[in-house]
């Protein structure tokens, strides 16, 4: 097992970015990234709470930038990789971390209005962004993305509604990217958090005592050691589990 403790420097110099990384998964893992060494930019669509977390980076010693971006205004996304493409040249990391809980209720139950959009959310823009930002994933050195999964991905789940769909269709596109990567320098892989105690595992479990969950700080390793030079999975599903012993 990697050393995963902060300021280990496992990803200095790396340039990483995370989607939904207002709160809960993503701005633990943008923080732990940060002391890890690498420079961050940070997405989501409430711009406050970004400043937040890039205060919080810069306590660490690290660089990051803050973009506000919905993930169903696709067009924000190529002019975001074109921004990179001038700065930078690279991308050294991709976490596909922002996502949506959508309507929990029967199929026949679910807004139509309420399926597009998680669908959009949780899987057709991060095709998008895989689409856009591969290149400049292809153009660094070592490109590591990691697509946040759920255990609603996989088995019958029922009332998980979109959710359930949009986790299962991104496993789906996880495999056939990195299948059609084999011969790049990129690794592409699914993380599943496991239950993790943020606001969309409170709306989702209302009556859960959260004080029983991993906090975000406590799985955020997982993601350090995914978007490290050393990772070597390709096309795997990994649990934070698996990599962080909890
Ligand atoms: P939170 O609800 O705490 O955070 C979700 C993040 O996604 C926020 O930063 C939010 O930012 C962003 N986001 C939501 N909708 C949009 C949008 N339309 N455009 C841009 N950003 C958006 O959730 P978690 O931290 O719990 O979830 C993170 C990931 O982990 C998700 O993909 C989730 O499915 C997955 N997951 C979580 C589990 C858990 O137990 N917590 C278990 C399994 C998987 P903002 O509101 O500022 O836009």
């Amino acid at each position: 097992m990697p050393d995963t403790s902060p300021s280990n420097g496992l990803l200095d110099g790396r340039l990483i970015l995370i989607t939904g990384a207002s709160r809960g998964i993503g701005r633990a893992a943008a923080i732990a990234c940060a002391a890890a060494g690498a420079e961050l930019i940070i997405t989501g669509r409430t711009s406050g709470a970004l400043e937040e977390v890039d205060d919080e980076i810069r306590a660490v010693g690290a660089k990051a930038t803050i973009v506000e971006l919905d993930q169903t205004d696709y067009a924000a996304t190529p002019r975001l990789a074109d921004a990179i493409a001038s700065r930078w040249g690279r991308l050294d990391g991709f976490v596909a971390n922002a996502g949506q809980l959508g309507q929990m209720a029967p199929m026949a139950h679910i807004e139509p209005d309420i399926w597009e959009r998680t669908l959009s959310v949780n899987l057709t823009s991060i095709w998008f962004q895989a689409k856009t930002f591969d290149p400049l994933l292809r153009a660094a050195p070592a490109g590591r993305v990691v697509l946040v999964s759920s255990g609603a991905a996989v088995g019958a789940r029922p009332f998980w509604g979109a959710y359930a769909v949009s986790k299962a269709g991104l496993e789906s596109m996880a495999r056939a990217w990195a299948a059609e990567s084999e011969q790049t320098n990129m690794k592409i892989n699914l993380l599943d958090p496991g239950g993790t105690a943020t606001a969309m595992r409170a709306s989702a479990f209302p009556g859960e005592d959260p004080a029983t969950l991993p906090s975000p700080a406590d799985i955020a390793p997982a993601f350090v050691t995914l978007l490290s030079e050393g990772c070597e999975g390709h096309g795997e599903r990994y649990t934070a589990r698996d990599l962080t012993g909890l």
